[in-house]
């Protein structure tokens, strides 16, 4: 029997459940290109050179190693941008008996590929995806029954499940969360390790040159591309990562610095969303620093969090909730997404730098998606769906089962709670106490209303203040509810015309 084992542009790893039994005299491979995955969204230019670099240098390394390979790039014609047709193409070619598939991480995508059986007419078997640690089913048994989902319940199962970062029963440390711990600014004398980068080669270049014909008008630009695009360098980056910046990554875990775009974060979520890194590979390594004395337990715990917690519990949420997820908007948010998202022209400082970082790199770390990007986009009740396509397109990690957990659930409330136990709104202050972006901004944090003041100080009182009905019982908000009651009568007007005015700024496109 001949297998046709198909490989999606996410699952480029060796250890991938299709290739398990594969029998390299007669079973072959396909890996494509397909174009609709790179032009259905305005992706950022290094983030499709990524993609298809990593594709392109994973079929070398698999032919080189002797798997037959069918290999299809963008502008073969005989890619029909569909894997049906060319599946279909490939049985009358090489007389495919069987098809074989690793489940894919995309609703949409496996929704297509549970049609393949009957367009094709040959047997297609359907696999779990091992590049996760928790399995769909595993998710929906957890959360059966239970009134709320959060994380913290599900990362402890999965802590003691693996046997990661524990004392026999008990949590290494004396405490399953050291995230108190992990709020610190960045200290002045601190040095921040130079990021991992690395030299575009010969087969790299030509991606580049492919993305800049391909997709001209398309967010960002190819210049200064410094990711890895192969297994080895991605363990190059984890392994520079464990080395050199886990020891501070729970210190300065919120931390934001102008200057700075990458500080003590790990910046492998592009391995591991592609699968050139595993998760377990990475917790296992940060575990080993642990117990060398390498790095701290709050850094340590901190980035095992991250990863075998929120990276699988937003892939259980995704599976639990789609497809009615992407369609949530709890809290009504009916604003445009402002044009300087796009083109980075705003004066608050905050949001001009991380939009740009995120222009230049394809990449910003997880407090300045969250607190900067996600937090203005809440507190000024911008639309979801504009929101997330935004999210989709700009970073080189962003695959929907994680981009839209985090966007609708974590960033925008727009989930009603099913994820976060309540919305991460902040005024200037959190930001000003986090970073150096307020000293150099054209806004005054300190000043709460007015054409002067800080725009997240009245957005912050004003959004809690129009979403009384859906928020003031939230216990985890009742202080913020204490003190917007609190609020002398005429304070609370001018917060809301000063937040009024804004709004309207921004429905008129003006520079803000
Ligand atoms: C609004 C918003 C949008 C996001 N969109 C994406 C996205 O499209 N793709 C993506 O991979 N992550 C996304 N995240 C999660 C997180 O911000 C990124 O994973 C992280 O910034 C990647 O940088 P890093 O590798 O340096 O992460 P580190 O800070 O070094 O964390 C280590 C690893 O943990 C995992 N991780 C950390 N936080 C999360 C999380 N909340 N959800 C899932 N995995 C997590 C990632 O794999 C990451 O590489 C988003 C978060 C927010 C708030
Ligand atoms: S003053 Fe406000 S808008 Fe300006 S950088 Fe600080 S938080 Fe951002």
């Amino acid at each position: 029997m001949r297998n046709l084992c198909v490989i999606l542009a996410d699952q480029l790893n060796q250890e991938i459940s299709s290739l398990n039994d594969f029998n390299k005299d007669l079973d072959e491979i396909l890996i494509c290109e397909l174009k609709k995955n790179f032009n259905d969204n305005n992706h950022h230019k290094k983030k499709i050179v990524y993609q298809i670099s990593c594709m392109r240098h994973f079929g070398i390394e698999m032919d080189a190693l002797g798997f037959k390979i069918n290999y299809l790039k963008l502008n073969d014609p005989n890619n029909e941008d569909s894997y049906a047709s060319i599946i279909l193409d490939l049985i009358g070619k090489k007389g495919i008996d069987r098809v074989i598939v690793t489940e894919s991480s995309s609703y949409d995508e496996m929704k297509s590929i549970k049609q393949w059986q009957k367009i094709i007419g040959r047997d297609v078997e359907i696999r779990k995806n091992d590049l996760f640690m928790c399995d769909k089913q595993e998710f929906e048994e957890w959360a059966t029954g239970r009134k709320e989902l959060r994380l913290e319940f599900f990362y402890r199962m999965l802590r003691k499940k693996y046997d990661v970062l524990m004392d026999g029963e008990k949590p290494e440390g004396g405490a399953w969360n050291f995230d108190k711990n992990n709020r610190k600014p960045l200290a002045k004398k601190v040095s921040i390790p130079k990021n991992y980068s690395c030299t575009p080669d010969k087969e790299t270049e030509n991606v580049i040159n492919l993305v800049n014909n391909e997709f001209p008008d398309h967010f960002g630009s190819t210049g200064d591309f410094i990711f890895g695009v192969t297994r080895y360098e991605a363990l190059k980056a984890l392994n520079q990562f464990i080395e050199e910046r886990l020891t501070y990554f729970g210190d300065y875990q919120d931390a934001m610095n102008a200057e700075d775009p990458w500080l003590f974060h790990s910046h492998l979520s592009m391995y591991l969303n592609n699968g050139l890194l595993l998760p377990k590979e990475c917790i296992e390594l940060a575990e080993k620093a642990f117990h060398k004395s390498k790095a701290p337990i709050n850094s340590v715990e901190g980035f095992i969090r991250q990863i075998l917690g929120w990276r699988e519990y937003v892939r259980g949420l995704y599976w639990l909730k789609m497809p009615n997820y992407r369609a949530l908007n709890d809290l009504a948010a009916e604003v445009p997404l402002p044009s300087f998202y796009w083109n980075t022209k705003t004066k608050m400082n905050c949001l001009k730098i991380s939009i740009e970082n995120t222009k230049d790199n394809a990449y910003s770390h997880h407090i300045q998606r969250l607190m900067i990007l996600g937090n203005f986009a809440l507190i000024a009740g911008i639309r979801p769906k504009e929101v997330n396509e935004w999210f989709l397109s700009v970073y080189a990690d962003a695959y929907e089962w994680v981009e839209l957990p985090n966007v609708s659930g974590m960033a925008l409330f727009a989930d009603g709670g099913i994820m976060a136990s309540k919305p991460y709104a902040s005024s200037g202050a959190y930001i000003n106490r986090m970073s150096n972006y307020c000293k150099d901004c054209h806004y005054d944090v300190k000043e709460k209303v007015g054409k002067n003041a800080c725009p997240f100080n009245y957005l912050y009182w004003n959004f809690l203040d129009r979403n009384r009905k859906k928020l003031s019982s939230n216990t985890r908000l009742g202080l913020a509810y204490r003190n917007l009651n609190n609020m002398p009568d005429s304070q609370l007007s001018l917060v809301n015309e000063s937040a009024q005015n804004f709004l309207s700024a921004i429905l008129k496109d003006e520079e803000i």
